[in-house]
């Protein structure tokens, strides 16, 4: 049986004193650290990945609750559960791809447990990092943690583990903002600028802030959006893959603009490049669907940080792209 090391658990009220207590306890190296449902910190726990003294629960905090429309956005508290996400009537109609990746995290019981909040600053995985303090011991540890070489990349400079959230990547091709609210006050960042390429620590989010909502236009609505997710089993797993696409469609399908990002590859979601200078001003036909899934081809290169085979996940990018291009053309 794994156990949880020992911790004291905080029930704070407010955003303040839950920023309060974690400053006070001590948020370098994790001593103190958010929880929200749990559903991966917990497990992480277990595997000696975080052995934080002070746990300070997000859940009892009503201002990170709620899904409204707020000065042309669809504010979204980060307390909110991804199975509130998946079935809020407002995002099903707005914005169907973050239904949609919402509604593919984990199983119905994680979904409802987990938050978008944690969804967002979900740690990086890797075959060699999510495992057993025992099963990494046998190794020698890694970069990431306790140890001092990458077993994916064999040698000691950089952690490639990969982003494996699902709603970042939709969130990312609807221009949407995260707000974040620390010790030195309130900063509203991009989606896309929030992650960095480093495997270990691979947000910009400081220690002591907490994420507190997620803002989307709500001019982002008349984007056609597409989201597809590669993995093991179709009930259960995280991706191996995530693929989001947006556009912008003139009449007789010719697109104004489109934007593809991927992830569940690298440390941070990957915005496919090129794109708009392949597809703007021409029908999103079969050839252009497939010269911009030959593109993400080209442009992703998997690596051996999950278990199943790096080139055959390679293939797999431009499969799901061309799907998820298909989906945002019915749309
Ligand atoms: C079997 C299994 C399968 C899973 N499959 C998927 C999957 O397919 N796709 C996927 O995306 N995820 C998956 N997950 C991971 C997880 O369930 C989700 O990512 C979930 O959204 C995490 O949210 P949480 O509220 O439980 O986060 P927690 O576990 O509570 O926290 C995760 C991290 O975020 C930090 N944090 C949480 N909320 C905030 C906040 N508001 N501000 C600042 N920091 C915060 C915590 O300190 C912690 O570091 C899976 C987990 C399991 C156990
Ligand atoms: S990518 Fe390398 S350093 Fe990062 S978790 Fe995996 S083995 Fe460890």
């Amino acid at each position: 049986m794994l156990r949880l090391p020992p911790f004291r658990y905080h029930r704070p009220r407010t955003v303040a004193e839950a920023v309060e207590l974690v400053g006070e306890h001590g948020h370098e190296n994790g001593h103190a650290m958010y929880i929200a449902g749990g559903t991966d910190l917990i497990p992480n726990m277990k595997h000696r990945l975080f052995t934080p003294p002070h746990l300070v629960a997000l859940g009892g905090i009503a201002e990170l609750r709620g899904i409204r429309e707020e000065d042309g956005h669809l504010r979204i508290g980060a307390a909110e559960t991804l199975a509130g996400v998946a079935a809020d009537p407002r995002v099903r109609e707005r914005y169907p791809a973050l239904a949609e990746a919402a509604g593919h995290v984990a199983g119905p019981q994680l979904r409802n447990m987990g938050t978008i909040g944690g969804n967002l600053c979900l740690d990086t995985r890797c075959t060699y990092y999510n495992q057993t303090a025992f099963w990494r011991g046998a190794l020698g540890y890694c970069l990431k943690k306790d140890g001092d070489v990458c077993h994916v990349t064999g040698v000691g400079k950089k952690c490639v583990a990969a982003h494996s959230a699902d709603t970042p990547p939709v969130l990312m091709t609807l221009a949407a903002t995260i707000v974040l609210v620390g010790r030195s006050g309130r900063r509203e960042v991009p989606v896309g600028d929030f992650y960095v390429a480093d495997g270990i620590a691979n947000t910009r989010r400081e220690a002591a802030e907490v994420v507190t909502e997620v803002r989307i236009p709500l001019a982002s609505a008349r984007r056609r959006q597409g989201y597809v997710k590669l993995r093991q089993r179709k009930s259960i797993d995280f991706p191996l893959l995530t693929v989001a696409v947006a556009a912008e469609l003139a009449a007789g399908g010719i697109v104004e603009a489109i934007e593809g990002v991927v992830t569940g590859l690298g440390a941070r979601p990957r915005v496919l490049s090129g794109w708009a200078e392949v597809a703007s001003g021409r029908a999103l036909d079969d050839e252009v669907i497939d010269e911009l899934a030959a593109r993400a081809h080209a442009q992703c290169r998997p690596l051996e940080n999950m278990i199943v085979d790096a080139e055959w996940r390679r293939a797999m990018v431009s499969v799901y792209v061309r799907r998820a291009l298909e989906q945002v053309r019915a749309a």
